[in-house]
């Protein structure tokens, strides 16, 4: 039974990216900003590992500076009606505090929190994945999930996803869809990958 609603953070919930362009530029002055950031692996082709992971920590632990994505809240409440709601993300385990210190902060519905490098080991009880990762979103169509989707960004068009324009078109858009197809997201999903 595919119960579970997976939902990433960074890009996802939160900005993310201008926060690590900042950081990582005081490393690399000519690093391209997030607007070009035209693949995924773009970072870690230009940044020492070492140096990458780092200055991704160091962002996230600062995630209470951050207001989360509009729409976020609507999106997660009409998930946590219908879900169980399990907030993923690839973090290090110093980071947990700070993310669901955040999650409190702005009330945002959930039922679990997944700290780990690898969330796919969720997928196969998952209804739905929300994510920008590109791996995540193939990984979660090759694994069965009915309805994988995520915001769209430089790093993850033009490759055939399912992706929206931002957290209130999601929610309109699942709305539409349980009133299209029934209150299954095990149901054909071609409807809305449509959006
Ligand atoms: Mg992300």
């Amino acid at each position: 039974m595919r119960s579970l609603a997976i939902v990433d953070v960074d890009s996802t919930l939160v900005h993310n990216a201008e926060p690590l362009f900042k950081e990582l530029r005081k490393y690399s002055p000519d690093l391209l900003p997030p607007s070009q950031w035209t693949h995924w692996d773009y970072l870690v082709e230009h940044i020492p590992k070492d140096i990458f992971l780092s200055a991704v920590t160091s962002v996230q632990m600062r995630i209470g500076e951050e207001p989360p994505l509009p729409g976020a809240y609507d999106l997660l409440e009409w998930l946590y009606e219908r879900y169980t709601v399990v907030i993923a993300s690839d973090r290090a385990p110093e980071c947990y505090d700070s993310l669901t210190n955040w999650l409190y902060k702005y009330h945002l519905l959930h039922d679990q929190v997944h700290v780990s490098p690898n969330k796919t080991v969720l997928f196969p009880e998952a209804a739905i994945v929300v994510d920008d990762s590109p791996r995540m979103l193939v990984a979660a169509r090759q694994m069965g999930v009915p309805i994988a989707v995520g915001i769209r960004y430089p790093w993850n068009k033009n490759l055939g996803l399912t992706l929206v324009k931002d957290l209130f078109w999601l929610h309109d858009a699942l709305i539409t869809w349980e009133k299209t197809h029934g209150n299954s997201l095990e149901d054909d999903c071609k409807g809305f990958r449509g959006i």
